[in-house]
């Protein structure tokens, strides 16, 4: 599943390629994604529009359109942005073209269909039921120690399951939960009321470090994940502890550990992890 390092990355190479690109026509040869995609509205609203950035939150992807409307898309478990010439002819799972002009088109592909395409107004983008409950961005300045210490008193919910929860924080999934929580020293069952300021200045720190050079590879890609121009990312070659078990740590040779926390995987290092 795309997490947050991809989403980014799509994001650059989408804003390097839609702004200043219009919208002149849409085909949705399947209208049922996670959420039924409003057709009509997308012929109404966005048809004719001029793209004039595109942003993301958390995992959602923000197309803004001239003047005033936005896109939604989220790439739910196995969506697929691609910009390029209008293609020959559509694959199985093409659910959404969008034609920019004679030259260019945006498709949308999603072999199991989790994925989101959302039409609003700028005013009504924060109340939208997707986007209203979200915490802060990692790399904002409303994301600190001093906002998770706040936020953890009183708490007993192991630090991983808090640091995964959107409410508390946007686009840590579960491989860059165990990765922020290795750099940090923190062992994922430690309880989240009983960290101290230092513990979470660690973390906080871990986590925009972890998420930045997952960016900066191009995000990870296991299975099926590439960005708008078809590449993998690389991040995969850089994990301490994630899909490790059983191997020596990088920094003490203890072997990786996993376990299961909310019936996913938590991996660490028992001699690095207190
Ligand atoms: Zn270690």
């Amino acid at each position: 599943m795309p997490e947050l390092p991809e989403v980014e990355t799509i994001r650059r190479g989408l804003a390097e390629r839609l702004p200043g690109q219009t919208i002149t026509g849409v085909r949705v040869r399947q209208a049922q994604l996670r959420h039924l995609v409003d057709v009509a509205a997308l012929h109404e609203h966005a048809v004719g529009r001029m793209i004039m950035r595109v942003d993301r939150r958390a995992k959602y992807l923000l197309v803004r359109l001239q003047p005033d409307y936005v896109l939604i898309l989220h790439l739910g478990m196995t969506g697929r942005l691609w910009v390029g010439p209008p293609a020959d002819q559509d694959a199985l799972h093409d659910h959404l073209i969008f034609s920019l002009g004679p030259d260019l088109e945006l498709r949308f592909h999603d072999t199991r269909r989790f994925g989101m395409c959302f039409l609003t107004t700028e005013a009504r983008l924060p109340h939208h039921p997707r986007l209203s409950h979200l915490g802060p961005e990692p790399f904002s300045t409303a994301f600190s120690s001093a906002y998770l210490l706040e936020r953890a008193q009183g708490l007993h919910k192991p630090v991983k399951n808090f640091l995964m929860d959107a409410a508390v924080v946007v686009g840590v999934g579960n491989i860059y939960a165990s990765e922020s929580l290795f750099l940090a020293r923190l062992r994922p069952t430690r309880a989240v009321g009983r960290l101290r300021l230092q513990h979470w200045e660690r973390l906080c720190t871990a986590v925009q470090q972890v998420l930045q050079a997952a960016i900066e590879h191009h995000g990870t890609s296991f299975s099926d994940y590439v960005d708008s121009e078809g590449r993998q990312g690389s991040f995969q070659n850089q994990l301490f502890v994630y899909g490790r078990d059983g191997e020596p740590c990088h920094r003490d040779g203890r072997l990786i550990q996993r376990m299961v926390q909310a019936g996913r995987s938590s991996y660490y290092c028992p001699g690095c992890q207190r």
